[in-house]
């Protein structure tokens, strides 16, 4: 890591979502990601991202630093919402990005970085104006800088799917609880019910 830069903690939620704002933000910051996803359901599904985003840090050769899977505290933060659908104008999508953004600020604070992002609005999902909404009122809770990027633009999301087919990188179809695999196993029907 350069000296000279300003430390950046980036919360990644998958190796697919970390390649575009690794490329992007390698010249202005001496970047580390952070994988803290109490998010992820099943077990074995946080295991095969977080084995992913090992292998793409190796690769990369970038610091990767790790959190405890803890899910429970997801489902005490979000469970109150988890009837409404996934969206980021829904208080069960921004609770998460919230609780993810916190977890991310105060491994930040800890470590003496900076500043703190994430790598969520590299998906068509999840809109950045509400990111960088809760990412700044998180910052300021925290005291630590959050830096608003939205990665999609310039067709990062596609540019991030190339990525991933080069690195052959595992890419999951659903963003991450069990409430979304679900969503996305109805989306994949529905989709067949019309092609036939
Ligand atoms: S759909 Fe994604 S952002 Fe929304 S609650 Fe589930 S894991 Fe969190």
């Amino acid at each position: 890591m350069s000296g000279s830069m300003p430390k950046l903690l980036v919360h990644a939620c998958c190796a697919p979502c970390a390649t575009v704002p690794l490329a992007r933000l390698l010249e202005r910051y001496s970047l580390v990601f952070y994988f803290f996803g109490p998010n992820i359901q099943p077990q074995a599904e946080y295991q095969r991202r977080l084995d992913e985003m090992r292998r793409f840090c190796d690769l990369a050769q970038v610091v990767l630093l790790e959190a405890e899977y803890q899910p429970e505290i997801w489902r005490q933060k979000v469970g109150p919402f988890l009837h409404q659908a996934e969206g980021s104008f829904t208080e069960r999508c921004q609770s998460c990005y919230r609780l993810r953004m916190e977890g991310t600020a105060r491994r930040a604070v800890a470590d003496g970085f900076d500043a703190f992002t994430v790598t969520l609005s590299l998906s068509r999902h999840k809109n950045s104006k509400v990111l960088a909404e809760i990412g700044q009122q998180v910052g300021r809770q925290f005291g630590v800088e959050y830096l608003a990027e939205d990665f999609k633009k310039r067709d990062g999301f596609k540019t991030s799917v190339l990525r991933s087919k080069e690195l052959a990188l595992y890419r999951q179809d659903y963003c991450g609880c069990l409430p979304s695999l679900r969503e996305a196993e109805m989306r994949r029907q529905r989709k067949l019910a019309v092609t036939g």
